[in-house]
């Protein structure tokens, strides 16, 4: 038997053939006719206008960042449940990442919580520079109270839809909101090109922008002339023509890994101390990742107990996020609360939830979880 992978690419079928004309036209560069179309058929699909084609989520971050002023020594907030990729873009640029738990409704940034934080900093003068608001694991944030409290003191928000292309927030599309926002094309996401990203914005000067520092910042003349640091940044031809086809495949990747959240919800939704990420009814999560919560002594057993009991038979599982304030690496950041983040790491497991995964791969995960169950309770 095969190993069975958290979150695996999954090609729609299209994706070769684009890739064969990438070739047949020797656009094998990191600009070409797939970057300009997977750009314009990604603004549509989010109902963003201007899109920019990356080589990372990580790097539209860090333009983002750049082009929102951010610099040495400046306070930007965001979520402390996460993946670090979010924070280490904010130390890129120099900055001081500030980390706000979670909401346990949502897991994603809690908006009572931001707005009293910045109504301390408004009082003592030092509002932070930018508010990088984290989609976690398909789920929109609640961007209401949200770019409400930004707005109140003019705050740039930005968005890190990595992990939650095709996710909706009250009908608009995760990426439609702040100032700019951000997905990711990793292997492991919605949808893949190999690596790649891509920052949308219904502001075009910050899109331009992009693409300008995304290509070493070539001011306009014959020769090579920069009057500013660049960066090489854009996505190549050849996993543009990779992303077109799967753009064209994101509806049912998302319906399938909807299916396994729900799958899993009535195989294991039953067992007393075992409770599932919740999906605010704000809007659709795309349910990237399912993801379940374990009360050892209502369940009998632990997470942990769970997890290395799939991985004895070759599925792998990941606990939830670390989160950032208690990574060694961000130690001494500024929080503001943070036990519920904890919690869920604590108790929290992310199931393999890849659209392809078949039926006999979820029936096993389903009986290895029952059988950790049964065993604990004969004790
Ligand atoms: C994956 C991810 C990123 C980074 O995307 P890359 O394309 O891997 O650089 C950023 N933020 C979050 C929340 C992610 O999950």
């Amino acid at each position: 038997m095969t190993r069975v992978y958290l979150s695996p690419p999954h090609m729609g079928g299209e994706e070769l053939r684009l890739v064969e004309e990438a070739f047949e036209t020797n656009w094998i560069a990191p600009l070409g006719p797939h970057v300009d179309a997977f750009e314009q058929e990604m603004a549509l699909k989010i109902g963003v206008p201007h899109a920019c084609a990356l080589s990372s989520g990580t790097a539209g971050l860090h333009l983002a960042l750049l082009m929102l002023g951010i610099g040495r020594d400046d306070e930007v907030v965001t979520s402390t449940l996460t993946f670090s990729a979010t924070a280490n873009a904010i130390t890129y640029v120099g900055a001081q990442p500030v980390f706000v738990d979670c909401h346990a409704s949502t897991w994603n940034m809690d908006p009572e919580l931001l707005a009293e934080y910045l109504e301390r900093r408004a009082g003592q003068g030092k509002l932070p520079k930018a508010v990088a608001v984290v989609d976690l694991y398909g789920q929109c944030a609640d961007y209401g109270p949200l770019q409400a409290t930004c707005a109140r003191y003019a705050i740039p928000l930005l968005e890190d839809a990595a992990e939650s292309l095709g996710a909706t927030y009250q009908g608009r599309s995760a990426g439609s909101f702040g100032e700019m926002a951000v997905f990711s094309f990793n292997g492991n996401k919605m949808i893949t090109t190999a690596g790649g990203g891509m920052l949308v914005s219904h502001n075009k000067t910050y899109t331009d922008r992009a693409r300008f520092l995304a290509t070493q910042a070539r001011d306009p003349a014959p020769h090579y002339q920069h009057s500013t640091i660049g960066y090489n940044y854009r996505l190549s031809n050849v996993l543009a023509a990779i992303g077109r086809g799967q753009l064209r495949v994101l509806d049912e990747r998302v319906a399938a890994r909807r299916a396994n959240f729900s799958f899993y919800q009535s195989a294991l939704g039953d067992l007393p101390g075992l409770t599932f990420m919740p999906e605010a009814p704000y809007g659709m999560s795309t349910r990237w990742l399912t993801c379940i919560l374990i009360d050892p002594a209502a369940f009998g057993a632990s997470r942990e107990d769970i997890r290395l009991a799939l991985e004895k038979q070759d599925i792998e599982s990941r606990p939830v996020w670390k989160p950032m304030h208690l990574q060694p690496v961000f130690q001494g950041c500024a929080t503001v609360g943070g036990d519920v983040a904890a919690s869920l790491f604590e108790s929290g497991l992310c199931l393999p939830s890849g659209s392809s995964l078949s039926l006999s791969d979820k029936q096993r995960v389903v009986s290895i979880i029952h059988e950790v169950h049964d065993a604990a309770r004969r004790g």
